[in-house]
């Protein structure tokens, strides 16, 4: 049976004479479809009770990317560069996060996700890149549609890693569409991959539980541009499907 991965979701406008919608990009979904998985999107809801039971039933979660994080889920004020923010969605995938990672269950965070799931777990983030680190990497791409299979710079992988086997090498170009990046480390996750300005740009855990955080986009690469990231996408499936057994 296909295991039934989580997709959180966004709040977005499509009409301005219209309600508004709950969707995720469509790539996601696709990558999740292509690995085996059975897509399901999780709405923006305030209710705990109803999150929960639909946590229960997937196998796995995937966390992915959008609007910035608020800061004050890291105790800081909001830096002058900051985005757009969502709180109900923080709220929804703090929850998603600290449940999956409670439980050993496998979790795939992509962009946004591994910043959600660093300050799920206490640790914090730079607000604005370009403000708070000095590198002449420009790893804010985004604005432009070929930017996001546009690879910007070398992701720079530890040998002795889940991501490294599943992927098959220790070094790749990726792209790269965040101004937002892992500050402080929180405890339980382990940096697998930077950026050469050591901006952390993969994580897993420390317990040998499948969690993979990942900066960049691989849900826009899979198909056509770099084939590779089709392993990892599989070993996330394959993942959730084991923990699925074992329930
Ligand atoms: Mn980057």
């Amino acid at each position: 049976m296909r295991p039934v991965i989580a997709i959180s979701s966004r709040i977005a406008q499509d009409l301005d004479w219209a309600p508004p919608l709950i969707g995720t990009r469509q790539a996601y979904v696709e990558a999740i479809l292509a690995a085996g998985g059975a897509p399901m999107i999780v709405p923006i809801i305030d209710d705990l009770e109803a999150l929960r039971r639909l946590y229960d039933v997937v196998d796995g979660v995937l966390l992915p990317g959008g609007e910035d994080i608020d800061p004050r889920h890291f105790a800081e004020a909001p830096h002058p560069q900051l985005g757009s923010v969502s709180p109900e969605r923080d709220e929804v995938e703090l929850q998603l996060a600290r449940w999956a990672v409670a439980e050993g269950k496998p979790i795939l965070a992509i962009c946004r996700g591994i910043q959600v799931l660093n300050v799920a777990l206490g640790g914090t983030l730079y607000q604005h890149l370009p403000a708070q680190l000095d590198s002449t990497i420009g790893h804010d791409r985004g604005g432009h549609s070929e930017d996001w299979i546009t690879l910007v710079h070398p992701l720079i992988i530890t040998p002795d890693s889940r991501l490294a086997r599943l992927i098959g090498t220790c070094e790749l170009q990726v792209n790269s569409l965040h101004h937002q990046a892992i500050k402080d480390l929180a405890p339980g996750l382990r940096v697998v991959g930077t950026a050469p300005d050591g901006v952390i740009e993969a994580v897993e855990s420390t317990n040998g539980a499948f969690l993979l955080g990942l900066q960049c986009h691989p849900e826009m690469l899979w198909k056509d541009h770099d084939t590779r990231w089709r392993q990892v996408f599989r070993g996330f499936v394959e993942a959730a499907s084991a923990s699925r057994s074992s329930r």
